[in-house]
């Protein structure tokens, strides 16, 4: 029998593992030790990101012992978002958890996001509060990508995380997602749906050291808001109609000065026809532009929206009082009322 023929367990959770034989028995341990009284229907799916250690087989004698825990094994190192992305693939459960195997996530707030998610909240984000002991210059870059991401994006990321908490209907949502690419945190927020966040101090790590070189993390931080905004090329195209209304006004005084005798002969000529080229030649490449970031946006076949629920009258709970107006999503029962926004 295969673990696809049980049936699911209530939670899942995803921890991708790269390099972290030190630590990964003594983070699962914890975990079920944790997650046991809370939700004892659980699983846990360590995907090995093509460590190089022998963080396989740590995981493998901890499955042993406990039939909760498997292990999904990647062909090589292909970075933390495949990871992700994989273990939403493996994941079986009605909630997934993500979060990370160094327990710089804290086991302590998953009580409290499981409880959130019960009570109807389909994205539960964790949120750094404070950037204890990391070093000055990971938490100004961190903070700069946070904010440009948060302009591009509109959506706040200041502190967040891939430590989350998401509903089966937003897993399979972002799992349809077909864009490659893939940028976990603000998928999550693009797709939407009833979110919630739980504040939460970063950990040192258990053991080990970070995965992350500063080169690395400005690739990463780059990439991400390429993939998220085709700001920069519309950014070109603005450039080049400004230039072209200079061009315009320069033109004008050069013309002006020709004509009252003040122009040194043939240089009229000369910075008209560099005034047109480039001012032109600007122009035409901000069209390209535009078309390029509508095919860009295009390429990446995100769905136009996404539905959360379809209700009706008849799913409203009986009530004495007729209501007035029309059922929308409003109206309709939520499982818990109180949104935080
Ligand atoms: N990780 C991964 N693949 C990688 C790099 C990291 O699966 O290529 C995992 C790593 O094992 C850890 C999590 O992603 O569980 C976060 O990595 P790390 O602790 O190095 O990042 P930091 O916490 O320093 O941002
Ligand atoms: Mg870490």
């Amino acid at each position: 029998m295969t673990v696809t023929d049980l049936p699911p367990p209530k939670l899942s959770v995803v921890l991708p593992v790269y390099n972290e034989a030190q630590g990964v028995e003594l983070a699962l341990r914890i975990l079920s030790e944790m997650l046991e009284p809370v939700e004892p229907d659980f699983e846990i799916v360590c995907v090995d990101d093509g460590s190089r250690d022998e963080s396989a087989e740590h995981i493998l004698a901890f499955a042993a012992r406990d039939p909760r825990v498997r292990l999904a094994q990647l062909s090589r190192n292909f970075g933390k978002e495949a990871a992700m992305a994989a273990g939403l693939d493996e994941a079986r459960g009605k909630g997934v958890l993500l979060m990370d195997a160094d327990l710089q996530h804290p086991p302590d707030v998953v009580p409290r996001m499981i409880e959130l998610w019960r009570e109807g909240y389909d994205v539960v984000n964790a949120v750094k509060e404070e950037r204890a002991r990391e070093n000055p210059l990971y938490r100004a870059m961190a903070g700069t990508f946070n904010r440009l991401m948060s302009g591009v994006a509109a959506k706040n990321f200041r502190g967040a995380s891939d430590f989350k908490l998401l509903d089966r209907q937003v897993v399979d949502v972002l799992r349809g997602l077909p864009e490659r690419n893939r940028f976990f945190r603000g998928l999550v927020a693009w797709v939407g749906f009833r979110t919630v966040d739980v504040p939460f101090s970063v950990k040192e790590r258990i053991a080990g050291e970070t995965k992350w070189s500063t080169w690395g993390l400005v690739k990463y931080s780059a990439r991400n808001l390429i993939s998220f905004s085709s700001m920069p090329l519309r950014v070109i195209a603005g450039i080049g109609f400004v230039t072209l209304i200079f061009a315009g006004l320069l033109a004008i005084q050069t013309l002006g000065r020709y004509l009252v005798g003040e122009a040194v002969s043939g240089f009229t000529t000369v910075i008209l026809l560099q005034l047109l080229l480039g001012g032109l030649i600007l122009t035409s490449l901000g069209v390209i532009a535009i078309y390029l970031a509508e095919l860009f946006d295009e390429v990446k076949q995100r769905p136009v929206f996404i539905i959360r629920r379809q209700a009706t009258r008849s799913d409203l709970p009986p009530s004495p009082e007729p209501l007035a107006g029309a059922v929308t999503d409003e109206v309709a029962p939520a499982p818990a009322e109180s949104d935080p926004e």
